[in-house]
């Protein structure tokens, strides 16, 4: 079982989301697009692409990625922000 990042996580609602990836433009080290244009995370498990470990340098483009999504599909997690 792989261990939970200690920091603030991106996590992705895809329920809500709209794939049109404006987050990804945002985050694209941290980002990509699955083959349906829905934002996943580029690094982790395959099951766990819609948690995303925020590193300290991508937290401001994180919290603007969230307050920017047109569907409120992003949240940060285990922030104080
Ligand atoms: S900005 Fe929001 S709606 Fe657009 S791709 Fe990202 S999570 Fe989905």
């Amino acid at each position: 079982m792989a261990e939970p990042p200690l920091g603030p996580v991106l996590h992705i609602d895809w329920t809500r989301c709209d794939g049109r990836g404006l987050c990804t433009e945002l985050l694209p080290e941290l980002l990509a697009r699955d083959k349906w244009g829905y934002p996943v995370a580029i690094t982790g498990a395959p099951t766990a692409r819609s948690d995303v470990a925020i590193t300290p340098r991508h937290l401001d483009a994180a919290t603007d990625a969230v307050a920017l999504c047109p569907l409120l599909a992003l949240t940060i997690v285990g922030s104080s922000r």
